[in-house]
């Protein structure tokens, strides 16, 4: 059976399971957690709410406007995971609901074809990523962008999208593709690294400071050419058979190399990645690699701190707040170890923020689809931010530090917002400067 005849057949399970649904009791217990709850204090836009609904379609109500509404509100942050008692699994339900939207219902067309471009054509080819990201270096270096910024040149919703819209680093991160780097000193472990799709324009500098940090490690670190997307958005906006072809890709460009392991340093990137097994589970060719893939995945800094990374040896004075991703917190239950790589830091404080791992509005692409939403949610955490009076915000994922970013434009206090890795990288690059400590 052809793949696409495969994945068609699937449509009838992607769907909310009702074992899934039956753990939920009811109890309440997760609404305190749910950002979209907190904000409207709707019972529907609360994950008891949503699961509610996805009960009452599971059992033949018809998918109606204001299911799909309150399915697509939800940040799909899994905070309501966390808080749970009873073991509901949040994220697969709410993936699963929307998937089963994105099989049954036709979507008005403006919507269908910007999500046809965004996750068809845009995100899964490296050319058109690279064609992409040449036009907005492009619109950035001509000044444009620039001009867009004044008031009044733009529409307000539009100057809106354009502040959240990624800046472009050059040269991307695609050079290093099919490349492998040498440990520094002795190799003591045999990772690839995976560059990420948007990453790769816009946080190509990241994506190096990762693979140096590795290196210093005792990393040999490989960046197999034929990787791509990993396809989490396409999870989030339940677009599952496109995700699929996106995991064999992958599983194919990197189950054969032999790797310790493989590394992402984005955290929801790595929640999807860790659930390939799962996306894949009832492909018979693919489930047994895909169980052995999601194996293999680590976040960088989950890595790092198995393999006992070297602390700096000199002292960088910083004052850092930390704001957890929530697919690294919720989804992949990793805390302490970006805490664990910062406090190893000589001469870094942590300063913690009150609800850190409380979504920031990113979420994907939620930002720009829910923008009200999302920019209250950010105003809240910058509340929290500012609170602390740190001058820097750490996280540990590129979509959380894009939407904190333009957090501090807009409600912060001219914060500097760095993943933890980056901040380690400097740190380890002091000891190599000559500058005194
Ligand atoms: S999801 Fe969990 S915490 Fe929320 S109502 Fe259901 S059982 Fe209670
Ligand atoms: S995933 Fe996040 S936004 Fe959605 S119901 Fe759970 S806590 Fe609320």
């Amino acid at each position: 059976m052809a793949a696409s005849d495969f994945d068609l057949a699937l449509h009838s399970i992607d769907k909310p399971q009702q074992s899934d649904l039956d753990r939920c009791v009811h109890c309440g217990l997760c609404l305190n957690a749910c950002p979209t709850y907190r904000e409207l204090r709707v019972e529907m836009d609360s994950p008891r709410g949503r699961i509610y609904q996805m009960v009452q379609v599971s059992a033949g109500a018809p998918i109606s406007e204001s299911y799909i509404e309150h399915i697509d509100l939800c940040l799909a942050c899994r905070g309501c995971e966390t808080a749970c008692p009873s073991g509901v699994e949040y994220g697969r339900l709410v993936e699963a609901a929307r998937a089963e939207i994105e099989n049954k219902i036709q979507r008005p067309w403006r919507p269908r074809v910007l999500r046809w471009m965004v996750f068809q054509k845009l995100l899964p080819s490296r050319r058109n990523l690279e064609i992409a990201g040449g036009l907005l270096n492009l619109y950035e270096a001509s000044g444009l962008k620039r001009l867009a910024a004044l008031p009044g040149f733009l529409p307000s919703r539009l100057r809106e999208l354009d502040s959240l819209a990624p800046p472009i680093e050059t040269p991307f991160f695609f050079g290093y593709y099919g490349k492998t780097l040498p440990a520094e000193r002795e190799r003591r472990h045999r990772v690839a690294f995976l560059g990420g799709c948007i990453a790769n324009l816009s946080f190509a500098r990241l994506n190096e400071a990762t693979v140096r940090v590795l290196q210093k490690n005792g990393c040999e670190v490989s960046i197999p050419a034929d990787q791509g997307c990993c396809g989490a958005l396409h999870v989030h906006a339940g677009i599952r058979d496109e995700a699929r072809k996106l995991a064999r890709r992958n599983i194919d460009a990197l189950l054969e190399g032999g790797f310790d392991a493989i590394l992402t340093n984005a955290g929801g990137c790595g929640s999807t990645l860790k659930e390939y097994w799962e996306l894949l589970e009832h492909d018979p060719e693919y489930a047994e690699k895909a169980r052995h893939f999601s194996r293999l995945i680590k976040d960088v800094n989950e890595f790092l701190v198995s393999i006992d990374a070297a602390p700096p040896m000199r002292v960088l004075p910083l004052t850092v707040t930390y704001q957890d991703s929530c697919h690294l917190a919720h989804g992949q239950k990793i805390r302490s170890a970006p805490r664990k790589l910062l406090s190893s830091i000589p001469g870094l404080e942590l300063r913690e923020m009150p609800l850190s791992d409380l979504c920031c509005g990113s979420a994907g692409i939620y930002n720009v689809v829910h923008t009200g939403m999302a920019m209250s949610l950010l105003k809240k955490k910058m509340d929290s931010v500012n609170a602390t009076g740190a001058p820097v915000i750490a996280a540990s994922n590129p979509g959380c530090m894009l939407q904190l970013r333009a957090g501090v434009k807009k409600f912060g206090h001219g914060q500097r917002v760095a993943h933890v890795i980056e901040i380690l990288d400097e740190a380890y690059r002091r000891e190599k400067s000559k500058e005194p400590a």
